[in-house]
Formats: structure tokens, C-alpha cells, sequence
């Protein structure tokens, strides 16, 4: 049993894990890829004070060897469901009808926490029905950093308008033969031979989507006290409704979140 899981290693998940475990809580991260988040794939950072022109790599491996080493344990493992553990449905205590207890099932094992944190981001946005026809046989790539190296001297498309599709043109453009340039749902150029897609991201939310109140687009819906609409389940960085994503932001949620688990425990 832990005070507190956190769902996600990325930049928001990393924080809360760090105020949670210096205000003297159990603290396990799950995290279902590698630990660093989006940003693990930008090579340079511009706008992260104090570290001007950091690698997204470099930041994210200060942050987890920070957590580490304040105590912050991390498991790599998805997390598949949540529930509430049934033992306190027939509690005759009143408050704790308000501490829940979560049972958090993952593709290889089960853990409890009193409180829960999710920080699970956002991840690419799939390329429609249509378009996977198109490309066929031909590889689908959602980051040109890293998979472009596979297809030097070979023509390439990128799918895309935002800053993103930008980004992902000027990196292949040093290494593909040519960098046809597409927007969503255009017909997929016979003569690329690999597709880079940039349309967007989508919160990775749906594992949730039973537990918290989702908005429109699937973020969970929370205010900045990261608060969501189920008392002991706390939502920060970029999976939550927010006007600015980015990793400050995170950052901030993940420090907020924390506290008000803290404050929930209390
Ligand atoms: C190409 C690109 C460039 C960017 N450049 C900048 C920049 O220069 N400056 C800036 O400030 N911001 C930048 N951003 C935005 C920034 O990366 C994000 O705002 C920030 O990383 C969000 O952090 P997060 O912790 O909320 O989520 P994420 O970084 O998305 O981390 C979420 C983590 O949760 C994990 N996860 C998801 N679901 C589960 C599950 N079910 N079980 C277990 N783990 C799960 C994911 O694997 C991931 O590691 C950029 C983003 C992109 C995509």
C-alpha cells in the first residue's frame, strides 16, 4: 500500500512525485513507456528557465535522478484500470466514504494507494482510416527523430500543419532525398516511402474515463488545483483542461497535485 501512486514518468508525474516524497509520503510512480514523457524526443529546449537549450533527454534524466534520489520509486508498467477497493463501501466510518482506497490494476501486477495522481499527458494523434489505407505496406512514423535515420536518400512525407509538421520537415530535410508536405486527409504521395505524421495530440485519458469527468476532447476536466471530480484522484500537466501546455505548466501541476493529495491524506 502506498500514500500515493502517480500515473506517468513524464515531466508532471516526475514533480508531483518529488513534493510528495519530500513531505515524507510512499510514493510509486507507473509509468508504461520510459520515464521523461513527450519531451524525451526534442533535442532542444528553449524555454525551460535556467537551462537554456537543454535536451529534452538531459531534463527529463536530471528530474528522474532528482526523484530517485528524494526516495520516489518507479515502475515500468501500465496502467491498465482503477477501482475502488469494494472493503470501504461498507465502512460505517463516514470520513472514510471520503478517503477512498484504489486498487490500480497494470499489465503485470496489482498495487493500492489512498490517493492517486494522473499525469499520463498526451499522446500523437492516429492517422484517419483512410489515410492507413493509403500508406499500405509503408512504415508510419510518429517522431522523425526517431526513425528518420531509416529512410536517408529515400523521399518521405510529412502529414501535418502545425508547428510539429515544422519541426519534423526541417529535421528530415537533412536527411530524406526529398520531404513532400502534406495536410491532414490529402491523398498520401505514391512516391514517399516512408509517412512521418504531425496532427495533433490527444489526452491519454481513456483508461479514466469511468472514474473522472472528462471533458469534450477527452482532458480531465480540473481547475488549477488540479482537483478532479472524484474526492482522492488528483489529474495534473497536460492530460488536464488547461489554456497552456507545457512543461512548466506540468511542472506546476505536478507540485500543486501533490500538495492537494497531501491535504486529502490529512
Ligand atoms: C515535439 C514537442 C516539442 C515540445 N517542445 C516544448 C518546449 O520546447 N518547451 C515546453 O515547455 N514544452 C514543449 N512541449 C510540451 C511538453 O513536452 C509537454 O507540455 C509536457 O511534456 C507535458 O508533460 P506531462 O508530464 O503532462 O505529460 P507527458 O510528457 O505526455 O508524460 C505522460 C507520461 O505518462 C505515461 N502514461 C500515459 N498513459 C499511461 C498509463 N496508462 N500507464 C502508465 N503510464 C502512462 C506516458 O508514457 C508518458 O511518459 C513539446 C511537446 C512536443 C510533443
Amino acid at each position: 500500500m502506498y500514500d500515493i501512486i502517480i500515473i506517468g514518468a513524464g515531466i508532471a508525474g516526475m514533480t508531483a512525485g518529488i513534493y510528495a516524497s519530500r513531505a515524507g509520503k510512499t510514493v510509486l510512480i507507473l509509468e508504461g513507456k520510459m520515464h521523461g514523457g513527450q519531451i524525451i524526443n526534442t533535442s532542444v529546449i528553449e524555454n525551460w528557465p535556467g537551462d537554456y537549450g537543454v535536451s529534452g533527454p538531459d531534463l527529463m534524466n536530471k528530474i528522474y535522478n532528482q526523484a530517485i534520489e528524494l526516495g520516489v520509486k518507479i515502475e515500468y508498467e501500465e496502467v491498465l484500470e482503477i477501482t475502488r477497493k469494494p472493503e470501504y463501501a461498507t465502512t460505517e466510518d463516514a470520513a472514510d466514504e471520503i478517503r477512498q482506497l484504489w486498487s490500480i490494476k497494470t499489465d503485470d501486477g496489482d498495487y493500492s494507494a489512498k490517493a492517486v495522481i494522473i499525469a499520463t499527458g498526451t499522446e500523437p494523434r492516429k492517422l484517419s482510416k483512410k489515410q492507413t489505407e493509403e500508406a499500405g505496406e509503408r512504415p508510419i512514423s510518429y517522431c522523425a527523430t526517431c526513425d528518420g535515420a531509416f529512410y536517408k536518400g529515400k523521399p518521405v512525407v510529412v502529414i501535418g500543419s502545425g508547428n510539429t509538421a515544422k519541426h519534423e520537415i526541417k529535421y528530415l530535410e537533412g536527411i530524406a532525398s526529398e520531404v513532400l508536405h502534406i495536410h491532414h486527409d490529402d491523398p498520401i504521395p505514391e512516391q514517399a516511402e516512408a509517412i512521418f505524421v504531425a496532427i495533433g495530440r490527444i489526452p491519454t485519458t481513456a483508461v479514466f474515463k469511468n472514474l473522472v469527468d472528462l471533458d469534450a476532447n477527452g482532458y480531465i476536466v480540473a481547475k488549477e488545483d488540479c482537483k478532479t471530480s472524484t474526492p482522492g484522484l488528483f489529474a495534473a500537466g497536460d492530460c488536464r483542461t488547461k489554456t497552456i501546455r507545457q512543461l512548466i505548466t506540468a511542472a506546476a501541476d505536478g507540485a500543486t497535485a501533490a500538495e492537494a493529495a497531501i491535504d486529502f491524506l490529512a
